[in-house]
């Protein structure tokens, strides 16, 4: 079969990685005009790494990742609030808690998948289907017709839009932006095998370390709107490593991100045959550090779907069928995650730990 896939993103190239393994044609456009990993890091929970494993990049995967062991909450003032060990997780999940720079990840997976299939200066502009057949619409003047078209174009998909329409955004409730940086790992004294949080009803920072030396720091603050109002405010937590993070890294460097709530979700993510994965599919907002995780599980569940049948309805079918609800589901999580990560104490991992198998790919 002819399968194209619309965003190069984790959900596009690992759902390509799926489908290519079983023998599909399949190729990925993307808008950028090469490889693109906006951000810094990301952690995986054990839900987003075991699909990543079912999609046999184990090897690959654990030679990038730092494992996890252990998340530990402090006050601004550096009393410590909440302590979980996670060095458990690999016997109780199946895998670790890991994080990995977002660039590394997607550097594996465009390799893993192939650069021969690797479309860039491709931005889709419109889709449509047909009973038999779906054709993508590129900005450069160029079209495709596959038997299939995975909309994997991210948060505000255009092909979720033009076909579906209905989502909107509005700002987070707690917290309007997040804010992130990478910075070398010697020049801070955090642990290397574990999450390390500072809160307060102002806000949080967190440090998690993504490997070859390298950490980022992440946060958010009801009471900033700009990076200044950022720095200026987690600058003056004196008696944690906040001020230090923020003084070693260039401003250019501080990422800035909107974090957007989606309202009005998709009754549907397969139309004819045309179907939706990852961001385009389940917006998330990240207090649950799920998305990403969520995406490969798409990209899992719909290799299985196809692995079991020639019909691709049926295929299509199946695949939204077992994913809508149970990511609709981890975006409430995920809303929720939200309102108590805004309250000092970050439960995220120990509620994690009771819904795990609900969330389970
Ligand atoms: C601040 C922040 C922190 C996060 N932290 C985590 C975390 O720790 N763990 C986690 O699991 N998740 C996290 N997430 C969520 C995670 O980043 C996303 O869920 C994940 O990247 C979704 O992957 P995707 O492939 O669906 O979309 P994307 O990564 O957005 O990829 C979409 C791709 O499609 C391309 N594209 C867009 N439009 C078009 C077009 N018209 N034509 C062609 N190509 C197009 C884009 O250029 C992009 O390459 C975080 C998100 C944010 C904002």
């Amino acid at each position: 079969m002819r399968i194209g896939i619309c965003g190069a993103g984790v959900g596009g190239l690992s759902a390509g990685i799926g489908l290519k393994a079983l023998g599909h044609d399949v190729e990925v456009f993307e808008r950028s005009p090469a490889l693109r990993a906006t951000g810094a890091g990301l952690m995986l929970w054990p839900n987003g790494v075991r699909a990543i494993y079912g999609l046999g990049l184990r090897d690959q995967f654990d030679a990038i990742a730092v494992k996890i062991g252990s998340f530990r909450n402090y006050d601004s003032s550096g009393k410590l609030l909440f302590e979980k060990d996670t060095s458990d997780w690999p016997a109780k999940y199946a895998a670790p808690v890991i994080a990995v720079n977002r660039w590394t990840l997607s550097s594996m997976l465009a390799e893993a998948f192939g650069a021969d299939a690797l479309r860039f200066d491709h931005e889709v502009v419109s889709a449509e289907t047909t009973s038999e057949k779906a054709r993508a619409h590129f900005s450069n003047g160029t079209s495709y017709e596959g038997d299939a078209l995975i909309a994997a174009d991210g948060l505000h998909s255009v092909i979720r839009d033009k076909l579906i329409g209905g989502v909107d955004f509005h700002p987070s409730e707690h917290h309007a932006f997040r804010w992130r940086a990478i910075f070398d790992l010697d020049e801070l004294d955090i642990d290397p095998g574990a999450q390390t949080g500072y809160y307060d009803p102002a806000g949080w920072v967190a440090f998690l370390p993504i490997g070859n030396g390298k950490a980022y720091w992440f946060g958010s603050s009801s009471k900033a709107s700009t990076t200044g109002e950022f720095i200026e405010l987690f600058g003056s937590w004196k008696s944690t490593p906040i001020p230090k993070a923020l003084r070693i890294t260039p401003r250019e460097a501080i990422i800035q991100s909107a974090l957007d709530v989606a309202e009005g979700l998709p009754a549907k993510w397969t139309h004819g045959r045309i179907t939706l994965l990852g961001d385009a599919a389940h917006p998330p907002i990240p207090d649950l550090a799920q998305g990403a995780g969520q995406a490969l599980i798409d990209s899992k569940v719909l290799r299985d779907a196809f692995a079991k049948t020639n019909d691709i309805d049926q295929a299509l079918d199946e695949y939204d069928r077992l994913r809508r609800d149970a990511a609709y589901y981890v975006m409430q999580c995920s809303l929720k995650g939200s309102f108590l990560g805004a309250n000092k104490v970050d439960p995220i991992a120990v509620r994690y730990e009771r819904e795990i198998e609900a969330m389970g790919a």
